[in-house]
């Protein structure tokens, strides 16, 4: 298994629109985060995990060769908001790409992006994308896919497991509780990714302490936070961690 952290950041990003606090400020590459999303390959299929309003530019950067299926976690603005940019995965592959989310998720997808399906239609160019709504597991290739429900302030989202060859990952990236069911669904998994948003608390996300707590009871081999905001110093924030946890930064590339 192959893991990309396209994007490490919150919603707005870090540095955030007109702040010079010293983490937006600083020269540390690592606190510079692009919105939240991950690029994965096993079993020969290259999956994508949320399409941020930065895809483009992480797509560019990492020189992504193909996408394969995208995977939605919930159609929050800074997940959803680069999927257009899938239309040149289309052309370069020439085939439809699938794309799979909760009912709810795909009812707001193709909501906002009305004129996405499967059609070639003459003289635009646009995605063409099969929609699939999942609530079980399900197959990408020889990669099993287990959604996994967890809350996000007031909605119910889901996180994803993925397992291939032995190998296994968990994604997490918006949470604010997990239930005993979804902490067992990640349980024993070789890496885990998880939202840690700020020290403070808030009504959608994870705290850093709420995230470790949680870490610790899912005990993966090793463990990443994401979806930080600019409260937390990427260095910081590494000093303060176990062991086995460490903070993402964009363009972090884990292979095992
Ligand atoms: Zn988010
Ligand atoms: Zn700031
Ligand atoms: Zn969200």
């Amino acid at each position: 298994m192959k893991a990309i952290f396209l994007g490490t950041g919150t919603s707005a990003g870090v540095p955030i629109i007109g702040c010079y606090c010293p983490v937006c400020a600083s020269h540390d590459p690592h606190n510079r985060r692009l919105r939240t999303s991950l690029y994965l390959e096993a079993g020969g299929k290259h999956i994508v995990v949320d399409t941020t309003p930065d895809f483009r530019e992480q797509a560019l950067a990492h020189r992504l060769p193909r996408v394969d299926a995208v995977c939605f976690t919930h159609a929050h603005a800074d997940h959803i908001f680069g999927f257009d940019d899938i239309r040149r995965y289309n052309t370069i592959q020439d085939e439809i790409i699938p794309a799979y989310a909760s009912q709810d998720t795909l009812d707001n997808l193709l909501r906002v992006f009305n004129y996405i399906s499967t059609e070639r239609v003459a003289g635009f160019y646009r995605p063409r994308i099969t929609f699939t709504a999942i609530d079980q597991p399900f197959d990408i290739g020889e990669v099993r896919v287990t959604p996994v429900e967890v809350q996000h302030g007031h909605n119910t989202i889901l996180g994803f497991r993925f397992d291939s060859d032995g190998r296994s990952l968990g994604y997490v990236p918006d949470c604010s509780v997990m239930t005993e069911a979804a902490i067992d669904a990640f349980r024993g998994s070789d890496v885990m990714i998880l939202d840690a948003l700020r020290l403070r608390p808030h009504l959608t996300h994870l705290t850093l302490d709420d995230s470790v707590a949680l870490l610790k009871q899912i005990g993966a081999t090793t463990s990443y936070i994401i979806h930080l905001c600019h409260d937390l110093d990427h260095v910081e924030t590494q000093a303060k961690l176990p062991e086995t946890m460490h903070v993402s930064y964009d363009g972090l590339v884990l292979e095992w």
